[in-house]
């Protein structure tokens, strides 16, 4: 598995770090049909962002946008707190071609998606289960959405990912179960890094 590193350096997550204890991983989508994570990226790479995530997933490549440890900004709040204290948030890239009525996708061509789906959803398991390993996390109870966030207090009311994983057949908790299973596997990690000013210029 190759990770990009490519760290969003003007964001004030990156530029002013503030050191977590990563105990859960939040699995996210952007709730909008945008494939290419330099769009999201872009605008997330600013001193005046208030949005921040740990790495996103595309159908060809997984990126890591800031430091595993440094608190992002990804989930919200919800009555009992925020995740944003002890979570890494990772976003899936969604396809082309949908749109969205509140939280429900609209004109969303499962046969045509299917094998994108296949693959963000295969990245995002060998991502979870390498990070899991690394950190020493039970994907059991340490994996959720951001939707399992909120129902659980610790995150705003969003639908991601349960409002797109249905679609083609998967869960939250066939998703942990294939990151369990991927555990036993070794996972050879390459990291290779790209400074944001080469490829934004
Ligand atoms: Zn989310």
């Amino acid at each position: 598995m190759d990770i990009i590193q490519k760290y969003m350096t003007r964001n004030r997550c990156y530029s002013s770090p503030v050191p977590i204890t990563v105990k859960k991983l939040v699995l996210h989508s952007l709730g909008v049909a945008q494939p290419d994570s330099d769009i999201i990226y872009n605008k997330m790479n600013t001193n005046s962002s208030k949005v921040s995530v740990h790495g996103f997933i595309e159908a060809d490549r997984i990126i890591q946008t800031l430091p595993w440890n440094y608190k992002g900004w990804h989930v919200g709040s919800g009555k009992k707190g925020s995740y944003n204290n002890c979570a890494i948030g990772i976003e899936l890239c969604e396809p082309k071609g949908h749109t969205y009525n509140s939280s429900t996708m609209v004109n969303y061509n499962v046969s045509s998606n299917k094998a994108y789906f296949t693959k963000v959803y295969n990245n995002a398991v060998q991502l979870f289960a390498m990070l899991s390993k690394e950190l020493e996390l039970d994907p059991s109870k340490d994996i959720v959405c951001h939707c399992e966030v909120y129902s659980l207090g610790y995150g705003s009311n969003h639908a991601d990912v349960m409002h797109w994983f249905p679609r083609h057949k998967k869960t939250m908790d066939t998703f942990r179960a294939d990151v369990r299973k991927e555990m036993k596997n070794t996972i050879n990690t390459v990291v290779k890094k790209i400074s944001a000013s080469k490829e934004t210029t």
